[in-house]
């Protein structure tokens, strides 16, 4: 069964944009993931965690995967260590080279105590919503019934 899942991805330790192709790659070289659209990297502001630290690097891709989301999250996990993120010696959204987050798998709802899907935070952070919008604006949050270019523009002042 093939599934259609968005992922966001972002660092702020340098280089950041290399890490990001890395990332890409890694996930496309992984069985049962193939990495289809990718958006522009974009750079954003330190979000909810402290605000000296490094401005960030953004992006979201749309893959189609045959695994089941449980699994695609521990491959997403083990590429993250893969790129050097030590999740034990971080502050909640400190610096870190590599966060993958999975966005919307298809249409599913739920939530698990590893996880939640669509992620919980997607729709308030322009950080998201901007690169996401640009590979998957027509997309529908499946609990908020809206597109993500609708998010995004109710996010803009
Ligand atoms: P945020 O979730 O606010 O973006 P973060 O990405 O910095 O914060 P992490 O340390 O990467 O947080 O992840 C914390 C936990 O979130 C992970 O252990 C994971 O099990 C859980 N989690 C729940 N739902 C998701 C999801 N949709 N995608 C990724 N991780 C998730
Ligand atoms: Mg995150
Ligand atoms: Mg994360």
């Amino acid at each position: 069964m093939e599934h259609v899942v968005y992922v966001g991805l972002g660092g702020n330790i340098e280089p950041r944009a290399q890490t990001l192709m890395r990332a890409l790659k890694l996930l496309n070289g992984r069985d049962g993931v193939s990495v289809r659209q990718v958006s522009n990297f974009i750079q954003t502001e330190p979000v909810g965690g402290p605000q000296d630290q490094p401005k960030y690097m953004n992006a979201a891709a749309m893959l189609v995967v045959t695994l089941e989301a449980e699994s695609l999250l521990t491959v997403m996990q083990e590429i993250e260590v893969e790129l050097g993120r030590d999740r034990k010696s971080e502050q909640r959204w400190g610096p870190r080279t590599c966060d993958l987050d999975m966005l919307l798998f298809d249409e599913v709802i739920r939530q698990s105590e590893n996880l939640t899907l669509p992620h919980p935070r997607m729709h308030e952070r322009l950080f998201v919503l901007e690169p996401l919008a640009q590979i998957a604006g027509q997309v529908v949050h499946p609990v908020l019934h809206k597109t993500v270019a609708e998010l995004l523009a109710a996010m803009k002042p």
